[in-house]
């Protein structure tokens, strides 16, 4: 029997391209990444992975084409394509927001009303307009949206943003955000048994890459009469780890830390007589 094999979208060059290539290779899928390619077999994971635009990912994910696709949220829910959402995977993120020209006198969402808004996402704008009872113009355009205002195409924008910058050197500025996106990671909604197994397999590891990447391995000499003590404060897997030093009334404590309440930690071990702290990155963690 034929060895069943996943196919993955990935966009092919763009905001998405390299950190979606850089999960891949964080979950020990090993494949050779030339941009001329338009596809390319992964060596030690049975998974294809396809090159493409990633407007184009949605339509080929819901038709059967690929199993499975990474792209931004603001793309998967505009496209609205029948398509599975599995985990949303907290890189590439923006935000969906509409701006105005500096000199326009902007008070509510009210003042967009019969106004022409210029975007690439109609559906995600249309909804937000209804929701608040606006009705404005919807101008569909494909790119350069920041331009729009200013060669009198349009009295706003609804476009992505991430820092500002673009808006900024447009003359424009944020009034309203309407969406808040990151890359995600999609699937057919009809995967055969056999996909459904590899994907599972697969998503192991990209929570196991997650996971190591919001906690670090920390190891710290601590004198004996502390160690209780410092224990209470590292949560650590299950406990601490306690290694006697070689100068006497010393000890190593070592534990895993989760990165949100790092620098209290830290703070609160050295406090109680922790020395010589070393932080360490974790490639992967299986719980
Ligand atoms: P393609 O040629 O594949 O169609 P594109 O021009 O449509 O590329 P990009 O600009 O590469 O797309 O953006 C792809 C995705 O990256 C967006 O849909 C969004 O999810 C995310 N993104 C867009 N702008 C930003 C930003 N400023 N910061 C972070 N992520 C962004
Ligand atoms: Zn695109």
């Amino acid at each position: 029997m034929e060895q069943p094999i996943i196919k993955l979208a990935i966009q092919k060059s763009g905001r998405l391209s390299e950190k979606s290539i850089e999960l891949l290779k964080n979950c020990g899928i090993k494949f050779v990444s030339n941009s001329s390619r338009l596809k390319t077999q992964a060596f030690n994971f049975p998974m294809e992975i396809l090159f493409l635009r990633d407007d184009d990912i949605p339509g080929y994910v819901a038709d059967g084409v690929a199993d499975f696709g990474i792209l931004g949220m603001n793309e998967i829910v505009e496209q609205e394509q029948n398509v599975t959402i599995i985990k949303k995977l907290g890189f590439s993120k923006c935000r969906l927001s509409i701006a105005v020209p500096n000199d326009f006198e902007y008070t509510s969402i009210k003042s967009l009303e019969g106004k022409r808004i210029a975007t690439s996402y109609p559906v995600l704008l249309r909804n937000y307009l209804k929701q608040n009872n606006v009705n404005a113009e919807i101008h569909e355009i494909s790119g350069s949206v920041e331009i729009a205002p200013t060669i009198g195409l349009a009295d706003a924008i609804c476009d992505l943003v991430s820092t500002g910058g673009t808006l900024l050197i447009n003359g424009l500025r944020e009034v309203e955000e309407i969406y808040k996106s990151e890359a995600a990671l999609i699937g057919n909604s009809n995967l055969s048994p056999e996909k459904q197994a590899l994907l599972e397999k697969w998503q192991l590891r990209i929570d196991a890459v997650e996971k190591a990447q919001n906690n670090k391995y920390i190891l710290m000499n601590v004198p004996n009469e502390a160690v209780e003590k410092v224990c209470t404060l590292l949560p650590g897997m299950k406990s601490p780890t306690i290694i006697p030093l070689q100068e006497k009334g010393w000890s190593s404590v070592h534990s895993v830390i989760n990165e949100d309440k790092f620098w209290d930690i830290i703070e609160q071990v050295k406090a109680a007589g922790a020395e010589g702290i070393l932080v360490c990155p974790i490639e992967q963690m299986i719980l």
